[in-house]
């Protein structure tokens, strides 16, 4: 396999563990320089870029480079400075992938050029990715109401709903709506002037106007627009500055009819620290939410992507994938894209089991996030034959408090709450407890085969 092929599948695992923006963050402009005796050398743009690949994602990158060939040992970062040649090299990662023998079709191209539309396809003077339209958003009643309301407003902007506030759990398809928004409105209209912004991006550049004495400029730009888009509008709570300064644009811009839609995790009621004027200008407009998918949406969402990337795949495999991720599109997407990368790259059509072993980890973390805290009381009360609630009270019998520590340990290693909420969930305990079971457990099922095996057979009953 050559360095482009290998280098992209590790960047279609990488995208897969991280947030889109850390994704985008951290392996922007990366590439491999040379792959040589067990050592990978990978380009990066900046000094920032090298420590965090070589510390914190130095695990993720060498495992996923193992997972396809076997004897790389190490992986290196150098900084390459031109930033032409970056970009060049961007592009040249993607033509090469199109290129290349690996990829019979186009898909796995498409999928790396939109996460690269931060650099290549999106337009730098609105922020809008073409990849995101009306038409490609699947219609379930889960965002049948979210999608009216997007598609009622790029049709009349300024006229019907304003603001328009869109609310809803992680990757359930918010930014694809308002993104839609934007390019529906300049398809119809290009002397428009759409901006599309998070609110973190729109607070640092608050902030460096601030700084550098341009917040007249920056105010201006924004009272220009004739849509402003602002995703993710939680990060704002409590950064006063940021919202004052919100206010202000938000007030201008309505009073001449100008059209703001903003995205959520939470409704604005539930955005704690948010200043009262401004909620009740978002409750004002028009507030729809987007939920989970249904089992048939889910499907459908599999086809329209497999479809877009011109990956053909049986039904059964689809109802698989849909049945199995059935939280987050960004998650049932990134199994597709990982089913794609796989069998572009061995040349072949995939089975249920080479499905299921490929999707392992990824089915392992859906399950555990299936897991509840109260599923873990159950059943090491269960396991144990001791009472639920002695798990919460004051019970120090030897066995209680053995019991309770390995709920404290599964809790802590399966669901990664922190210690104070563990110790808080187990009657009010202090956290200092909990770092003490879960450090004498984790030592425990190291050093004594009984306690390793109920550890195992408890994780068996936990379905992980
Ligand atoms: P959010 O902003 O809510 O976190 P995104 O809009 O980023 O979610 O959606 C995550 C991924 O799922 C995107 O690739 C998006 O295209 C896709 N997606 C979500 N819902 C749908 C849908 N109904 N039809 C097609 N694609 C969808
Ligand atoms: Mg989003």
């Amino acid at each position: 396999m050559d360095n482009t092929s290998l280098w992209n599948s590790v960047l279609a695992e990488a995208e897969l563990s991280l947030s889109s923006a850390q994704f985008v963050t951290w392996f922007k402009d990366t590439h491999i320089i040379s792959n040589q005796n067990g050592t990978v050398v990978i380009g990066v743009p900046n000094g920032f870029a090298k420590e965090w690949l070589e510390n914190k994602f130095n695990k993720i990158i060498l495992n996923s480079l193992r997972n396809f060939q076997s004897d790389i040992k190490e992986i290196k970062c150098v900084i390459n400075g031109n930033i032409k040649e970056k970009s060049a090299s961007v592009t040249k990662t993607i033509d090469g992938v199109k290129n290349n023998s690996y990829f019979k079709t186009n898909s796995a191209p498409v999928h790396f050029q939109a996460t690269y539309s931060g650099n290549t396809l999106l337009n730098p003077k609105n922020n809008l990715n073409p990849r995101y339209t009306f038409e490609n958003f699947i219609v379930g009643e889960n965002n049948e109401l979210a999608r009216a309301a997007c598609y009622a407003v790029s049709q009349k902007p300024g006229m019907v709903y304003n603001p328009l506030f869109i609310y809803g759990g992680v990757g359930l398809g918010k930014t694809h709506l308002l993104q839609s928004i934007g390019n529906e409105v300049l398809r119809k209209n290009p002397e428009k002037v759409v901006k599309y912004i998070s609110s973190e991006a729109f607070t640092t550049d608050l902030i460096d106007s601030i700084k550098n004495g341009t917040i007249d400029k920056f105010k201006e730009h924004y009272k220009k627009t004739d849509l402003l888009i602002i995703d993710d509008i939680q990060f704002i709570s409590g950064k006063e500055k940021t919202q004052t300064e919100f206010f202000h644009i938000f007030n201008a811009l309505y009073q001449i009819n100008k059209q703001v839609v903003l995205s959520s995790d939470r409704p604005p009621k539930e955005i704690s620290i948010l200043e009262e004027r401004l909620r009740s200008r978002f409750e004002g407009g028009m507030i729809a939410d987007v939920s989970n998918p249904d089992m048939e949406t889910r499907v459908a969402i599999l086809k329209q992507k497999a479809t877009e990337k011109n990956f053909s795949i049986k039904k059964e495999h689809l109802r698989f994938l849909a049945e199995n991720f059935n939280k987050n599109v960004r998650e049932l997407e990134g199994a597709l894209n990982k089913l794609i990368a796989y069998s572009q790259l061995n040349q072949r059509e995939l089975s249920l089991n080479d499905i299921k072993e490929i999707l392992l980890d990824l089915l392992q973390q859906n399950n555990s996030l299936n897991l509840t805290r109260q599923k873990i009381i159950k059943t090491v009360a269960d396991f144990y034959e001791i009472q639920e609630k002695d798990l919460f009270n004051k019970n120090r019998k030897k066995k209680v408090a053995f019991c309770r520590q390995m709920a404290m340990f599964l809790i802590r290693y399966h669901l990664k709450l922190s210690f104070p909420e563990i110790g808080d969930f187990l009657g009010g305990r202090d956290h200092t407890t909990v770092m003490y079971a879960c450090k004498k457990i984790s030592s425990a099922i190291y050093e004594k085969k009984e306690i390793e095996s109920e550890f195992k057979q408890l994780n068996k009953k936990l379905n992980v």
